[in-house]
């Protein structure tokens, strides 16, 4: 596959054997990757720095949740991220996740789980829960689980270190405020002239439509929008990401457990508000102690920008409800865009040998991106 906007006589700036274009958790796991396989990898990305849906989300590593494929792309990256760790001194934590339970009914999925998956969760106790959430956690909270293997990241700081860490190392390197813009076969073309590439990788997230408007609607990847929000901590140390009665409904694991029918019901009959913005309630802290809070979700191709008061507001109430407060301070909102596509998880298309497309296209880039990257460049 070719793109039209090629001019064959710009500037050649740089060669490699292999180019990654976009430098969200995507394009930089591609990187590691094709590194480690032994390849010179030049990384381009239009920004000055990664500011995609890879430093707007809740860096929660969600590997207990996923099912089949998922799930073997996720316990691979799990181990990347904590090689990352080691390496490049990304900041991971080994905190797990904590489902919060505040019915019979989640108790009930995630018993299933249990049963299924004894190393995975462990069921807790209200006064286990509210240890894990540093003695916080509202009287409605009945017990829950804690998901030991998953992993926290810092979302602001993971793309910015590992993007740093590789235009450090020799046989790599990174050009921020160039956009790619297509290839002829032999060379990519960039916004700052061509680069020399036996293949091309590109990870340009949910914005695909702009460089292959063709492939995004064969596979129907459009834009996912969700509110987010960063609020003021309740004074505790809660070290895993926090997951509510929504979250269950979301990741496989938990949705495709018989006892998660019931559940649904009951939200969907009680909870209109939380079904009406899609949400997955939960939170994760971050190393100053504030709290990213969230989320909504809305699909279609063009998303709007603007940011709706009472989506914001339906959030944070649930979340005060878990936490047994009466409201938290905000001191940042914003949007997050990832790729979505109802047709598959992610898109991994080839064409050829020399050009590659990759995006994860159900919200969980920070959970299988390192495996997806090992799929494509294997050692
Ligand atoms: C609010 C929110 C919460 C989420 N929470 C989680 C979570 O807790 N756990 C989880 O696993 N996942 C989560 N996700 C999903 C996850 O963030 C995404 O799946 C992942 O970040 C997608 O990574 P990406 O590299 O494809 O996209 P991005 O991070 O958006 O990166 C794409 C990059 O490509 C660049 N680019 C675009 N076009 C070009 C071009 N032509 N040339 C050069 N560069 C280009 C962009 O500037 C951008 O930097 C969440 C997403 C959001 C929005």
């Amino acid at each position: 596959m070719s793109n039209t906007l090629i001019a064959p006589d710009s500037p050649l700036l740089d060669s490699c054997d292999v180019l990654i274009a976009g430098s969200g958790i995507v394009g930089l796991a591609h990187a590691v990757a094709a590194l480690d396989a032994g390849h010179r990898v030049v990384v381009v990305e239009r920004d000055s720095r990664p500011v995609g849906a890879s430093i707007r989300n809740f860096g929660h590593v969600c590997v207990t949740g996923q099912a089949g494929d998922l799930a073997e792309l996720a316990a691979v990256s799990r181990e990347r991220w904590l090689t990352m760790a080691a390496r490049a001194d990304v900041r991971v934590a080994e905190s797990g996740g904590v489902a919060v339970a505040r019915g019979a009914d989640e108790l009930a999925v995630l018993e299933e789980l249990q049963d299924s998956r004894p190393d995975a969760v462990r069921l807790l106790t209200r006064e286990q829960i509210r240890a894990l959430l540093g003695g916080a956690g509202s009287d409605s909270i009945v017990g829950g689980a804690h998901l030991v293997a998953d992993l926290r990241v810092d979302p602001r700081t993971a793309a910015g270190t590992i993007a740093t860490w590789l235009a450090g190392q020799d046989g790599a390197r990174v050009h921020f405020g160039t956009a790619y813009l297509g290839t002829d076969g032999t060379h990519a073309v960039t916004s700052r002239g061509r680069v020399r590439a036996d293949r091309v990788v590109v990870c340009v997230g949910h914005d695909l439509d702009y460089l292959y408007p063709d492939l995004a609607e064969a596979n129907d990847v459009r834009r996912c929008a969700l509110q987010m929000a960063l609020v003021e901590g309740p004074g505790a140390t809660i070290a895993p990401a926090v997951l509510t009665a929504t979250s269950l409904l979301r990741y496989d694991a938990f949705a495709q457990t018989s006892a998660a029918a019931a559940l649904r019901a009951r939200i969907t009959a009680a909870s209109p508000d939380l079904v009406g913005i899609d949400a997955n309630v939960m939170f994760t802290q971050r190393p100053d102690g504030r709290l990213l809070i969230g989320d909504s979700h809305h699909t279609e191709r063009t998303v709007d920008p603007f940011l709706e008061e009472d989506t914001t507001e339906t959030i944070h109430r649930e979340i005060c409800r878990v936490l047994g407060v009466d409201r938290l301070t905000f001191r940042q909102r914003w949007q997050g865009v990832y790729a979505s596509s109802g047709r598959a998880p992610y898109l991994a298309a080839d064409f050829g040998d020399h050009l590659s497309v990759r995006s994860v296209t159900s919200g969980v880039g920070m959970t299988i991106s390192f495996g997806l990257a090992q799929r494509t460049f294997p050692n």
